[in-house]
């Protein structure tokens, strides 16, 4: 057996990933599974980008681009001044592949051995992971479903001692609840009171619903630029998973820092791909198919919450932003469901898989074991049958 590093063996697989690509494999081999795993548009990449990408290529654009392509950093500083309110130089963006890779590179590039990151719950699977592989620790700052997921700004307060940073996931996956601009800037207050430097995840800002107003966090008092990273990406607003393109911008010598940690790793994000997001954050054509793609989003999402809260003993939050429903099943700890002995999150996923077939993540994934999380980034079809399969489970 090959000796692994300690780092990553402390390092599972990620489970979003390993549950939609179980689900996918079922699928293959002909089982009819719904599933709600994936956090993945279903929409194919609007026309006009997929053109521009393969213009660019055709045209020879297939090599190194110096870090990200100046014209992608300029139009994406462009589009924070103007829906943003946050004002910077292109050269304080970097474009990496994927967000999941901006975050990544952040934590290396300001984490030393040790350092706390203040985490709310419940989490996207992957922060903790990348804390861990950058050698910082994650303070988890709890939350319950009854004051849908939020934290206070007293929890930052009494958590924030000698912390380094703190992540902000607003609308958050899991949960899919999002702050108000009032309460954000109640966050920011507290953050401004120590010296923690933020994260601020936006990557669900476009999908937003109903009356849920987005502001970024950086834009919330003068002072927080100079201490916010704000990450975002293609993959979720122009449904671009695939495409692996996300960036982060920030403080000019953090930014520095990890272009010189990806000159060492992956040198530039794909040159051809690069022109893609371009077409993506300049072309007019953009605003109305990604509305489009978001009114879909809002239909499906209130569908799935009112069918789950349909159910028996199931609370659920009603999703503001992202694509995820994550409803509380943990009165249904101590049944057995499709011959499964359901006494946690992780049991319940798995009777629900075995016996309804119906792939959902387990909401210990995310530091929440009372959740599941459902993926409404799917037909309003395959809800109804997904549903309908629970629904006979708990019967
Ligand atoms: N942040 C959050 C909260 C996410 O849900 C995702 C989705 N995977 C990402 C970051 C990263 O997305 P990507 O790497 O596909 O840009
Ligand atoms: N963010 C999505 C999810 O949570 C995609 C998978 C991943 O990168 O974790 O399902």
């Amino acid at each position: 057996m090959t000796s692994l590093s300690q780092r990553i063996q402390q390092v599972p697989a990620s489970p979003t990933i390993a549950i939609t690509a179980k689900a996918k494999q079922m699928q293959n081999d002909g089982i009819d599974v719904v599933s709600f795993g994936a956090g993945e548009p279903d929409f194919d990449t609007p026309q006009f980008i997929k053109d521009a990408a393969v213009e660019a290529l055709q045209n020879g654009d297939t090599k190194y681009t110096p870090k990200s392509a100046a014209a992608l950093k300029k139009a994406i500083a462009d589009k924070l001044a103007k829906d943003n309110g946050i004002n910077i130089e292109p050269s304080q963006v970097l474009v990496t592949f994927g967000g999941k890779h901006a975050l990544y590179a952040a934590f290396q590039a300001i984490l030393d051995p040790g350092d706390k990151v203040l985490l709310p719950a419940p989490y996207w699977v992957s922060y903790t992971e990348q804390i861990k592989l950058a050698g910082g620790v994650p303070v988890i700052l709890e939350t319950t479903p009854q004051d849908n997921f939020k934290i206070t700004p007293q929890q930052i307060l009494d958590a924030a001692g000698d912390a380094k940073a703190i992540v902000i996931n607003s609308p958050s996956n899991p949960s899919g609840v999002m702050y108000t601009p009032e309460e954000l800037a109640a966050l920011a207050e507290a953050v401004l009171k120590t010296d923690l430097l933020v994260l601020s995840d936006e990557i669900y800002e476009k999908l937003i619903y109903g009356d849920n107003k987005f502001v970024s966090f950086a834009a919330l008092d003068p002072k927080l630029p100079e201490r916010t990273l704000t990450f975002n990406g293609l993959a979720k607003t122009y449904s671009m998973t695939g495409w692996r393109l996300g960036w982060v911008a920030g403080p000019q010598d953090v930014i520095s820092a990890i272009a010189r940690l990806m000159s060492h790793e992956t040198t530039n994000p794909v040159s051809f791909a690069q022109a893609g997001a371009l077409a993506a954050y300049t072309d007019p054509q953009a605003a109305g198919v990604v509305e489009t793609m978001r009114q879909e989003f809002e239909k499906r999402g209130k569908h799935m919450a009112a069918r789950l809260r349909e159910l028996p003993n199931v609370t659920c939050v009603q999703p503001m932003g992202a694509f995820y429903c994550f409803p509380d099943i943990s009165a249904h700890f101590g049944r057995t469901l499709g011959g499964v002995e359901v006494t946690d999150s992780m049991s319940f996923a798995k009777a629900a898989l075995d016996a309804a077939k119906v792939a959902i993540v387990p909401g210990v994934a995310f530091g929440e074991d009372r959740c599941i999380r459902l993926s409404f980034a799917t037909s309003m079809e395959q809800i109804d049958k997904g549903i309908d399969r629970i629904a006979e489970l708990l019967k």
